[in-house]
């Protein structure tokens, strides 16, 4: 007899050819969440099951929130041949419970002697005999027990409900553009749900913006990476950039042209990542430069599809998930962003693209963006 985890994932996506690319998708992201408390993983059944967890409270966190997993059920794995000791333990584990109950019974092994209603009712029986708070309700309980009898015997009552979604990497690459707000990370965890592999690449303005600030962005990777599983952030010198820019554009056009100029470097950095897209955590109206007219004109300078998963949210409701996925406290904490050091007082909210072009025409884009990416520094979180 062993404790285990029984994994189940999305039936939903499981239809068709895709289904065995899904589940080698799946085991890999699960072996990876209990590499290092020793699990070991096995599909067997259509079922995956993770064991020898060093600690098992742990091995439940980390892979309820692995993407494509739907819920996890702590086990008792036994043999199924001795039928009093399968029912002896369904007793045990339906100890100190009160209310209504049904067992559960699932018969995989057609050659097993008892049958599901038989199973239902003998260990039903027992544990009513032993637990007189318990009452059957096989319409709406409280407690269900159940019980699959496969290679071995499976008991579990518990159900502990996953992130869902679809594992990484069975949709293809993106790049996120990270900062150490409270946006960009929550667009990138909803874009890596749907089984999408995420880069990032940081902009970071030193000595403007401080060692502590580029410090969070990584540990808000890290964050993501439980879920993403190990995501290589791309951080980018991005000082002289902004200097220029400072010194010779339009005031009112900065904060612009300095966003095409991280829309053109993501693009590369996405090119590097073999990603097909970028992700931004932008929300319509939420500060200047995310006007309609202000998010075309960053949008025209890549060739690549734009992600903003957060498009239509307000503020309130990106804060809710990012308190559901563990951000907030990180994005919470006080430090600069490179967006937030040479702000301008009023920025362009209708800009004009012939005023865009006039500021950048001033500045020697090409040789600004290599060097920016020669100077990157790549850091796996
Ligand atoms: P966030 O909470 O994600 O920082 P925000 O509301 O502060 O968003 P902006 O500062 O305008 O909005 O940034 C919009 C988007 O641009 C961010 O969601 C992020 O995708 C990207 N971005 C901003 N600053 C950086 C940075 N320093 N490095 C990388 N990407 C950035
Ligand atoms: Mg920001």
């Amino acid at each position: 007899m062993r404790e285990l985890l029984l994994v189940r994932y999305g039936e939903i996506f499981l239809k068709g050819l895709n289904r065995p690319t899904f589940i080698r998708a799946l085991v890999k992201r699960i072996k990876h969440a209990v590499k290092e408390l020793g699990g070991k993983v096995v599909m067997n059944d259509s079922r995956i099951f993770v064991s020898d967890c060093s600690d098992i409270d742990e091995a439940i966190r980390r892979v309820t929130k692995v993407f494509g997993v739907h819920s996890v059920c702590p086990a008792i794995e036994m043999d199924k041949a001795d039928f009093e000791a399968v029912a002896a333990q369904a007793v045990k584990m339906m100890e100190g419970l009160t209310g209504t109950f049904k067992v559960s019974s699932r018969r995989s092994d057609k050659r097993y002697p008892l049958d599901s209603p038989t199973l239902n009712a003998q260990i039903g029986h027992r544990i009513l005999v032993a637990n007189k708070a318990l009452s059957v309700d096989v319409k709406n309980p409280q407690h269900v027990l159940n019980v699959e009898i496969r290679d071995q015997a499976y008991l579990y009552c518990k159900v502990v409900p996953a992130v869902g979604g679809m594992p990484v990497g069975t949709n293809g690459r993106a790049t996120l553009l990270l900062s150490g707000g409270i946006d960009s990370p929550v667009a990138g965890w909803m874009i890596a749900k749907r089984g999408v592999h995420i880069s990032a690449v940081h902009f970071h303005s030193y000595p403007y913006t401080s060692d502590r600030a580029k410090e969070k962005v990584l540990d808000l990777a890290r964050i993501l990476s439980e879920s993403c599983c190990g995501i290589r952030v791309h951080v980018v010198p991005f000082t002289k950039i902004q200097m220029e820019i400072h010194e010779k554009c339009p005031e009112e056009y900065t904060t612009l042209i300095m966003r095409r100029f991280m829309m053109r470097i993501a693009e590369r950095v996405a090119h590097i990542e073999k990603a097909e897209a970028l992700i931004t955590g932008e929300s319509i109206g939420q500060v200047a430069s995310q006007t309609m007219t202000a998010l075309g004109t960053t949008d025209m300078v890549v060739d690549m599809p734009v992600f903003r998963p957060l498009i239509g949210f307000d503020k309130r409701e990106i804060i809710d998930i990012a308190e559901k996925i563990g951000t907030m406290e990180t994005s919470s904490l006080p430090y600069e962003d490179c967006c937030t050091v040479f702000t301008p007082r009023h920025p362009a909210t209708h800009p004009k693209m012939d005023k865009i072009m006039e500021g950048e025409s001033k500045l020697d884009m090409e040789a600004l963006i290599q060097e920016a990416i020669d100077g990157i520094e790549i850091i796996c979180c």
